[in-house]
């Protein structure tokens, strides 16, 4: 059966690949356990803070050029567009020097509207955004709200695209539907899908790369082997999604984000996927260039490359190795991501001493796709201290104290400040894309260098600060998922 459906919704992620919200263990336990299916995606028992499916969306809805988001939602759930709209800003101007901001319209559905029903309003939100921001697409996020009320977004979205000329496509991300809110990457991505036609001409030379709203990192990497990238969704256009089917192979910053649209590609357009980890630390960074040499003929090269990239960078890798060696790292992150930030640092003796990824999938969308965890247990050996938590700071501020690491590299800044709390520096890697390649895992050495130096600066934020736990909590109890699949 094939992993695309024409359908409007795409599964969720517990169905799909068997995801789970809770774990606590080791690295190659949870690979058997993935593989033998035990896991299972169970409730929390208390849920301290949370994300959704439409965050998760909008990471690249409202990062395309030229498209608008109409959240058919209540104004709440809008809540982190303004920061999405400051990244947006920030990264947009430093990439490319073209300034971004979000192109977005709540409908601000009210309790009324839930009983009475909110095409009307969605409709003239619809042809609001198309008054304020001309775009050559508008994308309509659902909400738990519109799909309670069963809204009929596909009707509407028909018949306002008929008028408007342009593709107006629904977003199914309801955060009540999955317990992933990585579901909502799905979501947007089945929803992008819908734009993209059959190849003009195929581009030998250019490389789709599915990522995040960050920095461009990539360029000079595959430049290096004579290739261009072109960066989906986020700061793309609308015309540059319909065309992705013409690049040569489609690779991602991380596979947690990515897995269902590259497979979709490979699958109805043939446009092979980089079959090899991201390029996180010198041994990946290695890997994934080969492969993609294998892909777009660069063979004869890549290896020359490879080489004189290492020799490049060694003296400063040596520099830092000798200043952070031994030390004691913990990472919290996303599924993949994590594995991504914990490979580069054997690149300078470090230790990786666990990690907490925010959901695992247990198998990818399609057989035979890389799966990182097993990446990394392979190039660094098992990890212990592993653990999958939601990022509920009650818990992850409890596995911190008790690893007391010399440093945490964490992804979302919601829980970064539970270890300076703790007194122990942290790394917060929000742009995805700047540990990425041979110069990302030298600028990652510097940063652990320059963070476990503001140790005494986080020591003394810890004595002035309190957590909101009470003792027992603190010091009695000694599992972290004491509550969880009670
Ligand atoms: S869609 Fe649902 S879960 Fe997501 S922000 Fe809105 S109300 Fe909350």
């Amino acid at each position: 059966m094939g992993i695309y459906k024409n359908t409007p919704e795409v599964e969720v992620r517990e169905r799909r690949l068997h995801s789970t919200l809770f774990y606590n263990g080791d690295a190659q336990d949870l690979i058997d356990r993935s593989n033998r299916k035990e896991l299972v995606c169970k409730r929390g028992y208390y849920g301290q803070c949370s994300d959704c499916s439409e965050g998760c969306a909008e990471t690249q809805t409202l990062f395309i050029r030229d498209a608008a988001v109409v959240g058919h939602a209540p104004i709440g759930c809008s809540g982190g567009s303004s920061t999405q709209n400051i990244m947006a800003r920030n990264v947009s101007v430093s990439r490319n020097g073209v300034l971004h901001s979000v192109k977005y319209i709540s409908t601000n559905i009210q309790e009324k509207d839930t009983v009475y029903g909110a095409a009307e309003k969605l409709r003239g939100a619809i042809l609001e955004a198309d008054r304020r921001f001309s775009p050559k697409a508008i994308f309509i996020e659902s909400s738990c709200a519109s799909g309670i009320i069963g809204e009929d977004l596909e009707s509407i979205a028909s018949v306002t695209s008929d008028e408007l000329g342009y593709p107006v496509i629904p977003v199914y991300c309801e955060g009540f539907k999955s317990r992933l809110w990585s579901t909502g990457f799905d979501s947007a991505y089945h929803a992008l899908l819908r734009l993209v036609e059959p190849a003009r001409e195929k581009k030998k030379d250019v490389v789709n790369v599915f990522g995040f709203n960050g920095s461009d990192t990539f360029s000079p990497l595959l430049s290096k082997l004579g290739l261009k990238t072109n960066y989906v969704a986020p700061l793309a256009s609308v015309d540059d999604i319909k065309h992705i089917s013409e690049a040569a192979c489609n690779t991602q910053v991380c596979k947690t984000l990515s897995t269902y649209i590259t497979a979709v590609m490979e699958e109805e357009y043939g446009v092979p996927e980089v079959n090899a980890p991201s390029p996180f630390g010198i041994s990946w960074t290695d890997e994934w260039l080969r492969e993609i040499a294998k892909l777009t003929g660069k063979e004869e090269i890549v290896e020359d490359v490879i080489e004189s990239e290492h020799k490049r960078i060694a003296p400063e890798i040596e520099r830092l190795k000798k200043l952070i060696a031994g030390k004691r790292v913990y990472v919290i992150s996303g599924d993949s991501f994590c594995h991504n930030l914990g490979n580069i640092l054997k690149d300078f003796d470090v230790k990786l001493i666990g990690f907490n990824a925010l959901h695992h999938d247990a198998h990818p969308d399609k057989e035979g796709q890389k799966n990182t965890l097993e990446d990394l247990v392979r190039d660094n050996g098992n990890i212990q201290n592993v653990t999958v938590c939601n990022k509920q700071p009650y818990q992850l501020v409890k596995i911190i104290k008790r690893l007391n690491p010399d440093l945490v590299i964490v992804r979302h800044g919601q829980v970064s400040n539970a270890a300076t709390r703790l007194g122990i520096p942290i790394i917060f890697e929000g742009d995805a894309n700047y540990s990425c390649g041979y110069d990302g895992a030298v600028r990652m050495g510097k940063r652990i260098y320059e963070a476990i130096r503001t140790k005494k600066l986080v020591e003394n934020i810890s004595k002035h600060v309190e957590f909101p736990y009470t003792d027992w909590w603190m010091d009695e109890v000694e599992d972290p998922f004491v509550f969880e699949g009670k």
